[in-house]
């Protein structure tokens, strides 16, 4: 019995270890060798994929319509996923930058209470007196001090927020 058997695609004479074993075959192989096997199973993948493609773009052009409606959901649900994203990574920053700020306080005191000091002494006696509806004499110094705390908070809350709001928007 011969040990090498001509392949019937390529041609070739090889040995009986280059075929595929094949019960229906004459010598129990395949008539085509390996190789020839394998190149012809790649090639029935490229010509699916081919075949595939062209199914996807006739497809799209009998649905152009609703494919670009699908693409166009597609990028809005991505975009608000992006958004999402962006928001996030804001409010991580932004919690960074507070305890960055909150760290150049407590290292900054005296920079601080001098900066608070003038902010004090920008609300007069007769300017607390006024905003609480009172001439300043019939003030007691007392109260005259807590409007100026409240003035000083509302003032610091206010600046607090704004810089919130301007981290928050302001890169939109
Ligand atoms: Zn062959």
């Amino acid at each position: 019995m011969s040990e090498t058997k001509k392949c019937t695609k390529c041609g070739e004479v090889k040995a009986f270890i280059e075929f595929s074993p094949n019960k229906a075959g004459k010598f129990g192989v395949s008539t085509r060798c390996k190789k020839c096997l394998s190149n012809c199973a790649s090639n029935r993948r490229i010509a699916d994929i081919d075949k595939f493609l062209a199914r996807e773009r006739n497809y799209r052009s009998k649905n152009s319509e609703f494919c670009i409606a699908r693409t166009a959901m597609w990028r809005d649900k991505n975009r608000q996923e992006a958004n999402k994203k962006r928001a996030l990574y804001r409010l991580e920053h932004l919690a960074i930058e507070l305890e960055r700020r909150r760290k150049w306080i407590l290292e900054n005191r005296e920079k601080v209470n001098k900066g608070s000091k003038r902010q004090r002494a920008n609300i007069t006696d007769g300017y607390a007196a006024a905003k609480l509806g009172l001439p300043l004499s019939e003030c007691p110094p007392e109260l005259i001090e807590l409007k100026r705390e409240q003035l000083l908070v509302h003032r610091m809350t206010k600046q607090l927020t704004n810089l919130l709001k301007e981290q928050v928007h302001g890169t939109e």
